[in-house]
């Protein structure tokens, strides 16, 4: 037996017990006359020792030679430490060896193994393996698998079925790329790794499942933002014979479980937005509404002077920050390059300091008066004491820009609190979405979601205003999932794709299989996927959700450890069918 208790199970109960340990050298010091070693294994740390009056020399002389990350098994017995840690679980013990077994040598690793590692980021990814043996990336896959089963243990009570669908499929457009597998048997033709399992989780509807879901890796092959991952995993949930509503008090049920078995905190009932007034009040699909600094729209107060700036521009919105009146010129003049940064993408930004005492001073304050200023602070729900901020432009890019302010601002100012949760719905999104560049229209969802049934005549008239049966559920301004009650009839869903640009032939050709199977009763269906390494990150208290997965890719897509994706050799290529023309 190599172990018979582990490294973080002993305490002043087992003081006198015969025990075998096995584990990694954290560390070992040697005193000359006695030399402790601390063992480590996934459990925690148990404190070993050994020393002149009570262990052999060899024995010591064994222990001094043992290097770091050594694998070591230990036989020996519990004792009580004269001196005790209180910071450590066993600190009030240790165990006096009386034999020590090298399983296994290490190398010395290429970065300290201790809460506060020396490695970089590409080191610690080459080197996963042994990032995962410290504690914040091991507490973060133990957290990780935390959620996972109350997630599994909150479904299966509501009797949801997990179903496996697979992998290699065709195309489920979710609007990005598919990563695609050639496949040796059929030449020249190739799987698409699933987007989503969407159209089989559809299909398992029609199949009479009528609750599931599922735990599954998905695939996006997309440009890379900043902490996104081509393969992430999904909690993947689908119900037949539901309305928006049940679908919304089901799934709120499961974040609100969450919030209660991981934190011990209790969330009223989830507020309910719709897209337009998301946009109207914070310029974004995913509020983070912890804080206030709600957009104030001013184009009635602020075009009627001689600005042209604003008189011109479709939108003039400002918010109010906090506290903000006492920035000084310098730091204004820095906010104002921050908004100009390409990245915000704002032309200039007037400010207008609302002071303690009242009044006010600002950067317009040729074009306007106090009274002018009165409605502003009205508007954004200044105070006295608040720096008002405010850009013009075109609708849709000043409030991304105003949104990207209001979040830096708050992020700047604490507002941005881990331990406070604040879920809501963002519902009513729109089905459509313009691409501006190509002037055609895609899903905003993805094309299998429900217009409002009141509004599919519109369709034709006014794509753009069709609202859907389309929900986010949003947790401290991270969209951490979305849904949509879908189309269950062959019809609507081929209308569907003909707005999307699809041909009969096209929609045929690739959804055939579902529009099919709609023709045997289909039942009214709709569902939900969160986005589980993001959950676990936030409810973790973090944004990175690299920190929470085992084996994550670097931000070009690599896997810096195994070195993928890789050359493959020319065998399997003619295998493949595949003739590659690398210029
Ligand atoms: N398949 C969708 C997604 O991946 C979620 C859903 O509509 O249930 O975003």
């Amino acid at each position: 037996m190599y172990r018979d208790v582990t490294c973080g199970a002993l305490r002043t109960t087992d003081i006198g017990r015969n025990i075998t340990l096995s584990g990694w050298v954290q560390k070992t010091r040697d005193k000359g006359f006695v030399v402790w070693i601390d063992l480590r294994d996934r459990y925690g740390i148990t404190q070993l020792v050994m020393d002149e009056e009570r262990s052999t020399l060899a024995l010591l002389e064994q222990a001094r030679q043992l290097g770091r990350e050594t694998v070591l098994q230990v036989k020996g017995t519990v004792v009580e430490r004269t001196s005790k840690n209180p910071n450590l679980p066993t600190g009030d013990i240790e165990v006096l060896v009386e034999g020590l077994t090298v399983l296994n040598p290490s190398l010395l690793p290429p970065f300290t193994i201790e809460d506060e590692t020396d490695g970089g980021d590409d080191l610690r990814m080459k080197y996963r393996y042994l990032d995962i043996r410290r504690n914040p990336v091991k507490n973060n896959l133990i957290f990780r698998h935390r959620v996972s089963m109350e997630v599994r243990k909150y479904l299966s009570e509501q009797d949801f079925i997990e179903v496996e669908t697979p992998y290699l499929i065709k195309s489920t457009p979710e609007g990005a790329r598919d990563f695609l597998v050639p496949s040796r048997m059929n030449q020249g033709q190739f799987y698409a790794l699933p987007q989503s399992p969407q159209t089989f989780k559809q299909l398992l509807m029609v199949g009479g499942m009528d609750k599931y879901f599922q735990i599954v890796k998905c695939f996006r092959d997309e440009d890379l933002r900043a902490d996104r991952q081509p393969e992430f995993t999904q909690i993947d949930c689908e119900m037949a014979f539901v309305e928006q509503e049940d679908i919304l008090n089901t799934f709120e049920g499961l974040t609100r479980h969450l919030l209660k078995e991981i934190h011990n905190i209790d969330v009223d009932a989830f507020p309910r937005m719709t897209y337009d007034d998301a946009m109207a009040k914070y310029g974004n699909d995913k509020p983070d509404i912890r804080f206030g600094m709600e957009f104030g729209e001013l184009n009635e107060v602020a075009q009627h002077k001689e600005f042209n700036v604003f008189n011109s521009a479709e939108l003039v919105v400002g918010i109010a920050i906090p506290g903000a009146a006492t920035f000084t010129r310098k730091e204004i003049d820095k906010l104002i390059d921050w908004v100009k940064r390409p990245q915000v993408g704002a032309k200039g930004m007037v400010y207008v300091k609302y002071n303690e005492d009242g009044s006010f001073k600002s950067s317009v304050d040729k074009f306007y008066d106090a009274q002018d200023f009165e409605q502003w602070a009205q508007r954004t729900q200044a105070q006295p004491g608040d720096l008002i901020c405010v850009l013009s432009g075109t609708a849709k890019a000043t409030r991304a820009q105003l949104s990207a302010l209001r979040m830096e601002m708050a992020e700047r100012l604490g507002l941005r609190k881990a331990d406070e949760f604040a879920p809501l719905w963002v519902v009513d999104f729109p089905l459509l979405e313009l691409d501006e560049e190509t002037g055609n229209y895609h899903a905003m969802h993805h094309p299998f979601t429900s217009p409002k049934p009141e509004q599919m005549e519109l369709l034709d008239s006014d794509p753009g205003a069709v609202k859907a049966n389309a929900y986010d559920l949003v947790l401290n301004g991270n969209e951490i999932g979305g849904g949509s009650i879908r189309i269950h009839d062959k019809e609507i869903q081929a209308t569907m794709f003909k707005h999307l640009g699809f041909t009969p032939e096209e929609a045929k050709a690739q959804f055939g299989f579902l529009m099919d199977a709609f023709q045997y009763g289909a039942p009214p269906h709709g569902g939900i996927a969160f986005g589980l390494d993001r959950l676990v990150a936030i409810l973790g208290g973090q944004e990175t959700i690299r920190d929470f997965i085992a084996f994550p890719k670097n931000n070009s897509g690599r896997d810096v450890m195994i070195d993928a994706p890789a050359d493959i050799d020319s065998t399997q290529l003619d295998e493949l069918g595949i003739a590659l023309n690398l210029d």
